[in-house]
């Protein structure tokens, strides 16, 4: 039976987008839909604009840092609602780029919503559309805790538009989207606290950068919370626009702006995946394979929908894999080993490969750190910014099996150790590199003397 499509992809994010134009540009005929905005989450509501915001906040204390060298810059006023409409006209441009990407490749695009009426058979803003292939790119959607009040709170996407810059925020959660947002706010000015469940915010990172970030953050004046929960939120003050947290150890926070990062879930609502026959996992994520295959063989899915490494780059990686392998005559797997991430805090933290907790797992392993004041702040003075590199290496093999990093540009370094680490790079491999000086980032190739042992071997040390 004929199809109206080679391929249908439904989502225009990260993932969706790279794998129809890719898939197009192999002379596929393709069709993707999209019913919020092109470019996705990254581009509209996460990273893209997310990394804006950091960089509008370090401005405050790159001015006050200055005097350090001389200057006497004074620090003004933020003016918000101007740098949130700079912000708005770069995404406007974005999304653009992104649709006509999809349009030169020969692509279809609808902006509609998508539901399955059978495995081949979808339902797109109304109009029925046969395709042979079918990748499902829908992303995630913020869940928001249960808790009483919760509707008073609100989500990551909101903090992209709020009409004026909260004097006092309460950030619920310690993932990487709540130490970003309360470095983004404090940075402007803001009253900022941090409500998180674990001792350490950014559960799963290396134990040293979690301790050195929670440090950093306090330094810079971020109320840290620590192992608590909120109870419940309400409204207060004479318009009602005040909210009260309440938390788990009875004490409470008075803010202009509550909201919950606890969390992300794939986005499968409204897709009438029964129709099609595909099975989810335990937590709700699209069930796939290495080759991004489901449990029906001509429907595929990528990205955060499939809730693995939930990343831009991993999503795209997967999409442009897929396309490759359907119509590319280059079957293809992207592999989820030490794929390098950054938190974009400040200072910000940078991670590739296994944490020092992690390692020890699997064996003994070589522990190097190191802490020192980058060459800036001896001038400046600035105590949060002070830095760490971490190397864990494998103690039989000497492969170096992490790479960890807290201090400025910590992301701008890391993709580059990303490389070595999955070229399976050894200690002796860094130690014969010769460091570019003076950095921060020769740390990486001087560290000659070994902090601890870690693993099975540490107790025979
Ligand atoms: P998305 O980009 O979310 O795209 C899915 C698209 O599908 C959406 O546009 C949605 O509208 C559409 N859609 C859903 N259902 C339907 C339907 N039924 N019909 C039609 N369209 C539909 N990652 C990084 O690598 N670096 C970062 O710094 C970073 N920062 C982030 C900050 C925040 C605040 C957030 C929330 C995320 C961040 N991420 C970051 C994660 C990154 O944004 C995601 O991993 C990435 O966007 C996933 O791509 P995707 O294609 O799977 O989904």
């Amino acid at each position: 039976m004929p199809y109206d499509f080679d391929l249908f992809v439904i989502g225009g994010g990260s993932g969706g987008t790279r794998c129809a134009r890719i898939a197009a540009s192999y002379g596929a005929r393709v069709g993707i839909a999209e019913e919020r905005f092109w470019g996705g989450t990254c581009v509209n509501v996460g990273c893209v604009p997310k990394k804006l915001m950091v960089q509008a906040a370090e401005y405050a204390s790159w001015a006050e840092d200055a005097r350090g060298f001389g200057w006497d810059i004074a620090r003004g006023g933020h003016d918000w609602a101007g740098f949130i409409a700079s912000k708005d006209h770069e995404i406007t441009r974005l999304q653009a780029i992104y649709k006509s990407m999809l349009q030169k490749a020969g692509a279809r695009e609808f902006e509609a919503h998508v539901r399955f009426i059978d495995p081949h058979t979808l339902d797109v803003g109304g109009q029925r559309v046969t395709a042979e292939r079918i990748v499902i790119a829908t992303g995630s959607t913020p869940n928001k805790a249960d808790i009483p009040g919760a509707d008073l709170a609100g989500i990551t996407d909101d903090l992209f538009y709020l009409p004026r810059r909260p004097d006092r925020i309460v950030i619920i959660g310690g993932g990487y989207s709540a130490v970003e947002f309360a470095s983004i706010f404090r940075g402007l000015g803001s009253e900022v606290h941090l409500v998180y469940r674990q001792p350490l915010p950014l559960r799963g990172f290396d134990g040293d950068l979690r301790e050195a970030l929670a440090e950093a953050m306090a330094a810079e004046g971020i109320h840290l919370h620590h192992g608590l929960v909120p109870t419940h939120i309400m409204a207060e003050g004479p318009t009602g626009d005040e909210r009260r947290v309440h938390l788990s150890d009875t004490t409470d926070i008075l803010a202009d702006f509550v909201v919950l990062t606890t969390g992300r879930v794939p986005n499968v609502t409204g897709l009438d995946l029964e129709a099609s026959g595909v099975a989810l996992n335990a937590g709700g994520a699209v069930q796939v394979d290495r080759g991004s295959r489901t449990n029906v063989p001509h429907i595929y899915a990528i990205g955060d929908v499939t809730d693995r490494l939930n990343l831009t780059p991993w999503a795209t990686a997967e999409g442009h894999a897929l396309a490759d392998t359907l119509f590319g005559n280059n079957p293809r797997e992207v592999s989820p080993e030490n794929v390098p991430t950054a938190v974009f805090s400040v200072p910000p933290l940078a991670t590739v490969g296994l944490s020092e907790e992690d390692a020890a797992q699997l064996g003994p392993v070589d522990i190097y750190v190191t802490r020192f004041t980058p060459m800036r702040h001896t001038l400046t003075g600035r105590k949060s910014r002070r830095a760490l590199m971490k190397l864990v290496v494998d103690q039989r093999s000497q492969r170096v099996l992490g790479a960890h990093m807290l201090g400025e540009d910590a992301a701008e370094i890391m993709q580059g150790l990303g490389i070595a680490v999955r070229m399976g790079a050894t200690k002796q491999d860094f130690d014969r590199t010769i460091g570019i000086h003076p950095t921060a980032a020769e740390e990486f190739v001087t560290m000659r003397t070994r902090t601890r042992v870690a693993g099975v071997a540490e107790a025979a040390e």
